[in-house]
């Protein structure tokens, strides 16, 4: 990676300014429910705290709008990560001004501080000059290690690293971008993407760029039925963007002369409503009767996707199968997961792009066995688009 990362950089004795992306899931009594994002960060946070720098964390948590909002402060986070840490971690009531500088000022090398979240200020967002530049003076350098967040450029993630030199990339940063990159450049073959999700507006610049990279594409999810009816088929009440009807002609056809495959559903669940217990069948792809809708693969649509992932070396998934919130149609968007858990085994790299896809792998308990699980949806999706993310394009390179 050109990007200069943590290993860089000397600390000792520097206050180090961390951006992290600690905007974890939440319970209504305000118990983290999910803090992988926070373990994730561990290895940078710890290398600081060895190599004798202070750590200063910045993230920012849900949706407060600009102002102070209790549900949305970052304490029970600091206070979940000293127990991560294995010792106390300040907090400081605002992360600017007087309460941000006498936390920072009596900060001692080893020692770790948060600050209260960004999002409390409106300036954050919009990444206003005054406010990163308030940000910026806290440290001495910048981490930037939140790749959740990396696609935005906000005052924490693009600002301050016009007023903070160096600003390099941590641990966790460094890691999505390795195996992200394995995706968009070089990747071993047989490569296979598997797409899904609602709609193919929200992943066609996914396939765009990744088509000419690929051998194999498996589409599933509510955007195959675009495809279907791009096809003439009989799609009953199944989700479609009559929009897309062209761009979903048009890919076709460059499948076709590219000469790699693509693979659509052969069969679907179908329903005859969208509810859990709706009354649900089996049907192959071109016999879905009007007044029932696709909600999920179906069993042998799983079985040549097995086929196409134990030959595959490198697999990218993004997007579920189905509408997998639903249990009675979750088992395609399981099996995947599966699917690549096994093929990680057989020794292919699998990478899974954040959202949903990464929920499902937690869900069916993949996580472990995954090469990579992305921390970040958006980010991994416009990584995979081929876009700069502004987060990390803002770091010093070698
Ligand atoms: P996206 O954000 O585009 O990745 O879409 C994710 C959403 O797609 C999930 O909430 C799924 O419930 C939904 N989805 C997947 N398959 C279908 C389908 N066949 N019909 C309707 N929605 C679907």
């Amino acid at each position: 990676m050109q990007t200069l990362t943590i290993d860089d950089i000397l600390v000792r004795g520097k206050k180090v300014l961390v951006r992290v992306d600690f905007n974890v899931p939440m319970t209504p009594d305000l118990k983290i429910s999910d803090d992988k994002r926070m373990v994730e960060a561990l290895p940078t946070i710890k290398k600081i705290i060895k190599d004798g720098g202070s750590v200063i964390l910045m993230s920012h948590l849900g949706r407060p709008k600009g102002k102070p909002v209790t549900e949305f402060s970052l304490k029970p986070v600091a206070d979940h990560l000293s127990k991560l840490l294995n010792q106390p971690v300040k907090f400081a009531a605002d992360c600017i001004g007087k309460p941000a500088q006498e936390a920072v000022a009596g900060l001692k090398p080893g020692e770790c501080l948060l600050l209260e979240n960004l999002r409390f200020h409106a300036e954050e967002e919009k990444n206003d000059e005054k406010f990163a530049r308030e940000l910026a003076s806290l440290g001495d350098v910048y981490v930037n290690d939140a790749f959740g967040s990396a696609h935005r450029a906000h005052a924490s993630t693009e600002g301050v690293t016009r007023f903070l030199k160096p600003s390099v990339a941590g641990y966790l940063m460094k890691k999505e971008i390795e195996y992200l990159s394995k995706a968009v450049s070089n990747p071993q073959r047989p490569y296979v993407a598997i797409l899904g999700g609602a709609k193919i507006s929200g992943k066609i610049d996914v396939i765009q760029n990744l088509l000419p990279k690929i051998d194999v594409l498996v589409i599933g999810g509510g955007m195959a039925f675009t495809f279907f009816q791009a096809q003439g088929l009989e799609i009953g009440d199944s989700l479609v963007e009559q929009e897309k009807l062209g761009l979903a002609k048009q890919i076709l056809d460059e499948v076709n002369v590219k000469h790699m495959r693509l693979i659509l559903p052969v069969d679907c669940v179908i329903a005859d409503r969208l509810d859990n217990e709706a009354q649900r069948k089996v049907v192959p792809s071109n016999k879905i009767p009007s007044g029932w809708r696709g909600l999920d693969i179906g069993p042998e649509t799983v079985k040549i996707i097995n086929m196409e992932v134990r030959r595959a070396k490198t697999i990218v998934w993004n997007g579920p199968m189905g509408v997998f919130e639903m249990p009675n149609f979750a088992n395609g968007t399981l099996e995947v997961a599966r699917l690549l858990a096994e093929a990680t085994r057989n020794g292919a790299t699998t990478i899974v792009g954040g959202g949903d896809s990464a929920a499902a792998v937690a869900q069916a308990g993949f996580e472990e066995s995954i090469s990579h699980v992305s921390t970040g949806g958006g980010a991994s999706l416009e990584f995979l688009e081929g876009k700069t993310l502004p987060g990390l394009g803002a770091l010093d390179t070698r």
